[in-house]
């Protein structure tokens, strides 16, 4: 492929505990060529998150405008709770400056990016094993029992999603992982 017809759009996406999260900080702190878009999202900043850095925090009515001014490329409610979504412009601007771009979304926004941007390339992050996600669901000891099992539930949905992605990378270590995504986004690893 060459560069005018490789896309440089990635959205990585992947069942609940899989460790998007810290796959993706880890990109950010190591691969110094790849932007992140800014999600706007309804649920509050949580210790150490910083407005326009992590997140833009909205108010319900703010995120009603922004979907209904047609702002969003896509955008979610996950885990029937916060809402999260992709603001269009700064995606445009973005791939305008040539950068290369990586969406870490949940797999109902990656399905309206592959409607609405069929040339974005959609990787799918893996557990090694259903037994391994499990153990990181479990292990992060963040969520109630009921919530555990609601999100076992989602996971089993989601992993199902496998086949509509591009590319899959199992998260066995972080660092494989993140490399194998620069790989699949023609890029190479630069010294931060
Ligand atoms: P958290 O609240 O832990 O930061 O994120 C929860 C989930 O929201 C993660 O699975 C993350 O991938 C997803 N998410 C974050 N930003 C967006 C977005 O802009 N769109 C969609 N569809 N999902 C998002």
């Amino acid at each position: 492929m060459t560069e005018s017809t490789t896309p440089r759009l990635t959205v990585l996406a992947g069942p609940t505990a899989v460790g998007k999260g810290t796959v993706s900080q880890y990109i950010r702190e190591n691969y110094p060529d790849v932007w992140f878009s800014v999600s706007a999202t309804t649920r509050d900043p949580r210790p150490g998150e910083e407005e326009g850095v992590h997140y833009y925090f909205v108010s319900d009515e703010e995120f009603d405008s922004m979907v209904e001014n047609r702002q969003m490329l896509e955008w979610a409610q996950v885990h029937n709770k916060y809402r999260y979504g992709t603001m269009k412009n700064m995606v445009t601007r973005a791939l305008e400056s040539g950068k290369h771009i990586l969406l870490e979304i949940d797999l109902q926004g990656a399905r309206q990016v592959r409607n609405s941007m069929p040339e974005a390339r959609l990787i799918f992050l893996a557990p090694p094993s259903w037994e391994e996600l499990v153990r990181r669901l479990v292990g992060r000891g963040t969520e109630s029992a009921e919530e555990q099992q609601q999100r076992l539930d989602t996971a089993k949905i989601e992993l199902a999603a496998e086949p509509e992605f591009d590319h899959t990378v199992v998260n066995d270590t972080v660092a494989q992982a993140a490399q194998e995504i620069i790989e699949l986004m023609g890029l190479e690893k630069t010294s931060a």
